[in-house]
Formats: C-alpha cells, sequence, structure tokens
C-alpha cells in the first residue's frame, strides 16, 4: 500500500517523494513497513510525525536523525501547525491501529473538518470504545485501508488462524517448521506458538535487534539448533528452498497471510491470517463511523460500492472544491494529471462543514527561542544521546527562517510571491520558482517548531 497527499489537511501520510509530497505542510507515518517507508531515508530532512515506538523503530532501522521525528503518544491528542506562523493548526490524534508493532491510524481535526486516515488496520470492537471516537463524532472524509474490501474474502480472526496454525504443526510432530513472516508484525503468534510448543522461535540477527527492542522478554534467538521453529522472509519459501530443507530433514513452511498465493509444494500452507481488516469488519467498522465519504487508501481496489448504504445520508457536498492558497499558487507550475485526479476527488468528497476550528483547541505555539543561541542548541542535540523524546531543533530553522525573511523583505518577494499570477515568461517562472522553494522552506522550519 502506497501513502497519500491529502488535499485538507495539507499533509502527506506515508509518502515521502520530494516531488509526489509538494504542498505538504506536515509528514506523518502510520507505521514501518517497507511498503509506507519507500523514499524516506537517512538523509530525511524534515519533521515527520509517528507513534513513539514507530519513531525508535525508524531510528533503528532507517537511521533517521532524531532531530526530525515528533512522537505523538497515542490515544492523546496534538497541536500541529499547518502555515508558516503557526496561526492555523490542526489537532491530530493518533489511534492504535492494531496492525504491527508502533501502527496508529491518525485522525485529523481542524477548519477542513473532520478527517480519519486509517492506514493498514485490523479492526477489534475494542476501536469503539477510543475516547476520541466514542462520541459518534462526525468523519467527513474516511480514508480506509481496503486491502481486504470484497465480499468473496471470508478472512478468520488472528486468533481463529493462530488455531489453524497450531493445529497444523501439531499434525506435523516430527517435522522443522519454516514460518514466512515480514520484519515487523505477528510477533503475538510467534511468541503462542513458542509456549504451546515449548520451544524457542529462531530468528535472524536482524530480526532479533528489532524483536529486542518491542520486548526484552521474549522467546526469539539466533542460535539454530535452539529452536525447531525458525522465521524466515516471505520471500524465501518456494519450491527450490523446500526441497533443499526436505533434503536435510522433513519441513513444513507456512505463510500466514491474508493475500492470495499459489501453493508451490505439497509442504506449503497458506493460513489466512491478516493484519488487515477483513471484509466483514470493514463493514461493521464504516457502519460504526458512518462517515460522509470515503477514500480509498489502496486505489487499485474498488470499494465504496459496498460501503455506501453506511455512510452518513445527511452530509452535503461542496459544489466547488475549495483548494488550499498554496496549491492555488503551485498550480500553474505543476499542470500533472496527477494533481487533477487528486482535484476530481475532492470534489467528489469534501463535505460541506461550517468554517471554524474544530477538536480539541490549544494556545499558539510559541514564538523562537533566541536565535543567537542557535548554534549551541544544534551542538547540544547533536551530542545528546537517546533524545528522540526531547529534542528540538527549531533554534538552527529560525536562524534560517530569519535570513531568509531578511532577504525576502529587503526585494518585496513575499508580498509579491502570495500574489503571483500565471507568470508568462520563462525569467519570470524561474523568479517564482526560485521563491516558492525559498517559501517551502520557510514553512518546513515553522513546521518544525
Ligand atoms: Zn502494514
Amino acid at each position: 500500500m502506497s501513502g497519500t497527499l491529502l488535499y485538507a489537511p495539507p499533509v502527506a501520510v506515508d509518502l515521502w517523494g520530494r516531488r509526489r509530497t509538494r504542498g505538504a505542510r506536515a509528514f506523518f507515518l502510520t507505521h514501518l513497513h517497507a511498503d509506507h517507508t519507500a523514499g524516506l531515508t537517512r538523509n530525511w530532512r524534515r519533521p515527520l510525525h509517528c507513534s513513539p515506538l514507530t519513531g525508535r523503530l525508524l531510528r533503528l532501522r532507517l537511521q533517521v536523525d532524531a532531530c526530525w521525528i515528533r512522537p505523538l503518544e497515542v490515544g492523546q491528542s496534538h497541536a500541529v501547525a499547518l502555515d508558516e506562523r503557526g496561526r492555523r493548526t490542526m489537532t491530530v490524534t493518533p489511534i492504535d491501529a492494531h496492525h504491527c508493532p508502533g501502527s496508529v491510524m491518525f485522525l485529523f481535526e481542524g477548519d477542513f473538518g473532520v478527517v480519519l486516515y486509517t492506514g493498514d488496520f485490523r479492526y477489534t470492537p475494542a476501536m469503539l470504545k477510543e475516547p476520541v471516537l466514542m462520541n459518534q463524532k462526525q468523519i467527513d472524509v474516511l480514508y480506509l485501508d481496503n486491502t481486504n474490501c470484497d465480499p468473496a474474502l471470508v478472512l478468520p480472526s488472528r486468533e481463529q488462524a493462530t488455531e489453524q496454525i497450531k493445529e497444523l504443526i501439531k499434525a506435523h510432530p516430527k517435522y522443522q517448521v519454516k514460518i514466512g513472516i515480514y520484519t515487523l508484525g505477528k510477533e503475538s503468534l510467534l511468541t503462542e506458538l513458542s509456549l504451546k510448543f515449548n520451544t524457542w522461535i529462531v530468528v535472524s540477527p536482524e530480526r532479533l535487534t528489532v524483536l529486542e527492542l518491542l520486548d526484552k522478554h521474549h522467546p526469539f534467538t539466533t542460535w539454530e539448533d535452539s529452536g525447531w521453529i525458525h522465521v524466515v522472509e516471505p520471500s524465501e519459501i518456494h519450491w527450490k528452498t523446500l526441497c533443499y530443507w526436505n533434503q536435510q530433514r522433513p519441513t513444513i513452511a507456512i505463510l500466514p497471510t491474508g493475500r492470495p498465493l499459489k501453493k508451490t509444494h505439497p509442504n506449503m500452507h497458506i493460513i489466512p491470517y491478516s493484519d488487515h481488516s477483513s471484509f466483514s469488519e470493514l463493514c461493521e467498522f464504516v457502519q460504526w463511523l458512518k462517515p460522509c465519504s470515503i477514500i480509498p487508501i489502496v486505489k487499485s481496489h474498488a470499494c465504496q460500492a459496498y460501503l455506501e448504504k453506511y455512510l452518513n445520508p445527511n452530509c452535503e457536498v461542496f459544489p466547488v472544491p475549495s483548494i488550499p492558497e498554496l496549491w492555488q499558487d503551485v498550480t500553474p507550475l505543476t499542470n500533472s494529471r496527477r494533481e487533477e485526479r487528486f482535484r476530481q476527488l475532492l470534489k467528489m468528497t469534501v463535505p460541506t462543514r461550517q468554517p471554524g476550528p474544530r477538536g480539541v483547541i490549544f494556545k499558539s505555539l510559541k514564538e523562537c527561542p533566541d536565535t543567537s543561541k542557535s548554534s549551541g542548541a544544534v551542538q547540544n542535540h547533536k551530542s545528546a544521546a537517546g533524545c528522540l523524546g526531547d529534542c528540538i531543533c527549531y533554534p538552527w530553522c529560525c536562524t534560517e527562517r530569519k535570513e531568509m525573511e531578511e532577504t525576502c523583505s529587503s526585494d518585496g518577494a513575499q508580498g509579491q510571491l502570495l500574489s503571483a499570477q500565471s507568470p508568462t515568461s520563462a525569467p519570470a517562472k524561474e523568479q517564482l520558482v526560485r521563491r516558492l522553494g525559498s517559501l517551502i522552506l520557510k514553512q518546513f522550519c515553522f513546521a518544525a517548531g
């Protein structure tokens, strides 16, 4: 599943390419699966919001500088700035997505309405008791993980799938077991198997590093001979490897996944254990939320037809979409099909809301500290170990902002930029591009503060 650039609010979720995220005022990561971090590297230099656990995993796995990680406590509401002065803010509440360790959904609330972005999630009835969702809050737009949104796809609960795997292993008492699992997720399944069969679970050193970060007391080891259940990457399970393993000793391979896969060896077993919501769970979730509109996150799967009946019928739709200021500025220079498609999507889905703030109201953000001390603060940060929770790097940004403001005010660029209208000559376009770049850099700095 790839990420999404939202228009209201103007944020990017699980999307990291510089071109693809143009116009984003803030960045959010739902969880650390590889298909959600494509383009996110150790060179990332913008504030990034995620759960505290995902923040720790992000530093461990991708070496993203702690300076840019903004951990948001799960279940609590946080204010995030959406403009360079911090005058326009939104409220963000991360909600446990029950998908993998650290995974969250994001509830965005502000003058744009209420938007819930599920990311990858497995619905559980406990979600209905989330304080932030319990008061029957009207969700204007629901970005939904529609991975399994197909009535023909019937999936058991994870508990039922775990029982299927236990029965399968019990039916092969003298067999070694290879189980194909991605680096993050399904840890509770492995722990249950360890307890049930009283064996250590053998994993790779890389996986053990992650597992130790999740829980110090675990049943995992890197010693090959310590256990007979071995965790491997799903891609390692195929006909050739199964032939090889069975030459050494009798082996079965288990792939716990909701994806439709082809069985290529008699000893390969595909168990429908999914960390994504089943179709019936999606229906239950949407029926309870009664959103005004739904945007499927997996673009290739259409699912609105199945869920339309659960939408709130009393929501109205704007006849003409309101495009944020930044997009109006950028539009003349980026006439791409992709943006046109998003604008059409917005037109279809943005419901009518009364203007004004929504959700929790916070005081405005503090002014920048004395920039004369900025270089020292940066040095302190660089030398501080494990500063994920407390690290704030805005002094550097404020220094940069001050320099840019001086540059802009010297030639009146800022005022011209905000009123620029479709320049026709090439030099004028180049000038506008340079100034847009300057404006966007300033926005990142303000977001960092
Ligand atoms: Zn995932």
